[in-house]
């Protein structure tokens, strides 16, 4: 089976992040798409990083409906902080018979030559990447066997939206309605 990787926060997962999931399994690149959590630093007390268990039951809820969604703790239980080439060594060991893909954001794709071991990654793993400005010349060299997805753009972020809860506003739409309850019920973000 054919897997894209999608890491993040997810701090919450939104709606900027379902479609690109959604558009990379539409485009047949792969056959799923998980959802990597990135676990809390236990050095880096980010002040507003909900614990990694509410970000995991967040998009727990997010993909439910979704079967060719998965979310996976995986870096919860690795030596902090985790590289992303050691949990693609460890998924690979754990899932033999998968083929993982790695998605990244063209931003994000700027800076690659500067992850740990990204020689590495190349040689096992091919990239997904989807557009994101970066407000930078986008003419970067994208790795041999890249794969590049269209989808659409959405300016939203995670930030904007802890912003606005805190705020006390309306986030429907941008959050599953599920999230959105749950964020409520666990008084999330709110300061
Ligand atoms: P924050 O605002 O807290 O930094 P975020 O919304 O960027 O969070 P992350 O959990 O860091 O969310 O996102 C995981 C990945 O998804 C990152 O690589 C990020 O660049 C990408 N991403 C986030 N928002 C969008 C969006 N609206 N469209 C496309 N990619 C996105």
């Amino acid at each position: 089976m054919k897997v894209g990787l999608f890491f993040g926060s997810f701090n919450p997962i939104h709606i900027g992040h379902l479609i690109i999931a959604n558009t990379i399994v539409e485009s047949a690149a792969v056959d799923k798409v998980w959802f990597v959590v990135s676990p809390q630093s236990p050095f880096k007390k980010k002040e507003d990083l909900a614990h990694e268990f509410d970000r995991l039951d967040m998009v727990r809820l997010a993909i439910a409906e979704n079967p060719n969604f998965n979310v996976t703790d995986i870096e919860f239980s690795m030596p902090k902080p985790s590289f992303t080439v050691d949990t693609l060594t460890y998924l690979r060991e754990k899932y033999p018979k998968n083929k993982f893909y790695l998605i990244i954001g063209e931003d994000n794709l700027r800076t690659f030559h500067k992850w740990k071991n990204h020689e590495e990654i190349l040689k096992h793993h091919s990239l997904i990447v989807y557009p994101r400005p970066s407000g930078k010349d986008s003419n970067f060299e994208k790795p041999e066997g890249t794969i590049e997805v269209k989808a659409p753009l959405l300016d939203v972020s995670a930030t904007f939206i802890r912003k606005s809860i805190n705020q006390g506003k309306s986030v429907k739409y941008l959050l599953q309605e599920d999230v959105i309850t749950y964020v409520r019920r666990k008084k999330l973000y709110q300061s």
